[in-house]
């Protein structure tokens, strides 16, 4: 029997077996059939203390019998008034810069970014109807970038065959060149000249591109990049979808280079991973540009659940872990243990490029074939799973991203298995 469901960036014509999980807990999800996998990418990167953890569980059990959901205009409920100050309690501030101080909520990485462009695009034109400045529409972005599957978000991300269909739709931007090794200054050279040009905003994944390939750049340059807006006041959005949570070794990536950008995105692991939640997170002048007594200025985005109960009882259970256990800790000791062994597994021939932030371990292995639609990616996907573990590649691009809860033990097997998968496929075989 076929299933009517329709999977999402799977080629349904392939006929590769879709394996079903009946439940989950911690790093482990466990098959229908019998058999046990490492997840070793956190479900896509949502997974952060580890599946089904009892707090948050129970935090959804409990929400789900009092409040489901409520509509969000004009109406709030307490999960999402304790949310809203947890993450300006927690997020990223520094001497002289605007702190962030307002949460609008949204349901996925995507519209968190959607909603970003959107208020920064607000913010210009409010501005431009009070003829403080000029009207500004031009949004920046980084090389090799990813924001999400919505058109807005596509259209901010790296073009490719993955959004050719869409091409005619997504809207014109500037594209920054990837500050890699050696070449910060032409990137950062690159940034000031566009900015001349008075773009609404720079969006960037700060620290590191997932969905780019794991590219990693110094904290130094994501600061450099912020002071370059802010000298020619083109608002700064970070997309911290999936840096945030503690993902690259500090609860929000931008803490490292020491800024506060104009509005953050974050999604993802916001509820531990265990439900959809997502927040934007902007600072006074982009609200105030929005508040008025004029009817007509307010900021018109909403979806239907917004700011869902559930969801944010489960997010306000994840801060309140954040707050009360040393999740720094056991992300500092994954680290470490990712750290090391990846290094040991650059060893090997048959890979390159090893790299590693926070919880976010990524080597490129050396094979014949290795563009994003070969089938490298999915050879070691399969392979991966026969050895009992989740994994994901990007291209010949092979990834860890744990949820922190992952044990050394559990860590061994994970690169025992990238050891082997060197052997039977890296070019050196
Ligand atoms: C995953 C991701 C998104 C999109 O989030 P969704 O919840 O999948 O819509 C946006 N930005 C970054 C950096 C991401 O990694």
């Amino acid at each position: 029997m076929t299933s009517p469901v329709w999977h999402p960036f799977t080629q349904h014509g392939l006929n590769e077996p879709i394996p079903r999980v009946e439940c989950a807990e911690g790093a482990l999800l466990h098959l229908s059939g019998g058999g046990t996998l490492i997840d070793a990418i956190s479900s896509w990167w949502v997974t952060t203390h580890g599946h089904c953890h009892p707090r948050i569980a129970a935090a959804i059990a409990e929400q789900a019998g009092k409040l489901d959901q409520l509509i969000f205009a004009g109406y709030t409920h307490g999960p999402a008034e304790e949310v809203a100050r947890g993450l300006i309690d927690l997020a990223p501030r520094a001497p002289g810069c605007d702190p962030l101080a307002h949460v609008f909520f949204s349901d996925s990485g995507s519209t968190a970014v959607e909603v970003a462009l959107k208020m920064a695009l607000g913010y210009w034109h409010n501005l431009a109807l009070d003829g403080q400045a000029e009207a500004r529409h031009r949004i920046l972005v980084l090389q090799h970038s990813y924001h999400g599957d919505t058109i807005g978000a596509m259209s901010v991300g790296e073009r490719g065959v993955y959004n050719a269909a869409w091409s005619p739709l997504l809207f014109d931007v500037g594209t920054i060149p990837f500050p890699a090794e050696g070449k910060e200054q032409a990137a950062l050279d690159a940034l000031e000249t566009a900015c001349r040009e008075k773009p609404a905003a720079f969006i960037v994944e700060p620290l590191i591109l997932g969905a780019g390939g794991m590219l990693i750049y110094p904290a130094s340059i994501l600061r450099e990049m912020a002071a370059i807006c802010a000298r020619h006041d083109v608002l700064f959005i970070a997309d911290e979808v999936m840096t945030g949570w503690g993902r690259t070794g500090t609860l929000f990536a931008c803490e490292q280079a020491g800024i506060v950008p104009d509005i953050m995105a974050v999604a993802k692991g916001i509820t531990g991973g265990a439900i959809p939640l997502a927040a934007t997170l902007a600072t006074s002048p982009i609200f105030e540009a929005h508040r008025s007594t004029d009817r007509a200025r307010l900021f018109y985005h909403s979806s239907s659940y917004t700011a869902n109960s559930i969801a944010c009882a489960a997010a306000a259970a994840n801060l309140a872990i954040w707050r009360e256990e040393d999740v720094l800790g056991r992300i500092a000791a994954l680290g470490g243990g990712l750290s090391q062994r990846i290094a040991s597994l650059a060893a090997s021939p048959a890979f390159a490029n090893p790299r590693q932030l926070g919880t976010i371990a990524a080597i490129d292995l050396i094979a014949p074939d290795a563009g994003y639609l070969s089938d490298i990616a999915p050879r070691l996907r399969a392979f991966a799973q026969e050895k009992g573990l989740l994994l994901r590649p990007l291209g010949n691009t092979i990834y860890l991203m744990p949820p922190y809860c992952l044990d050394p033990d559990q860590l061994d097997h994970v690169f025992a298995v990238l050891q082997e998968a060197g052997e039977k496929f890296g070019l050196s075989a």
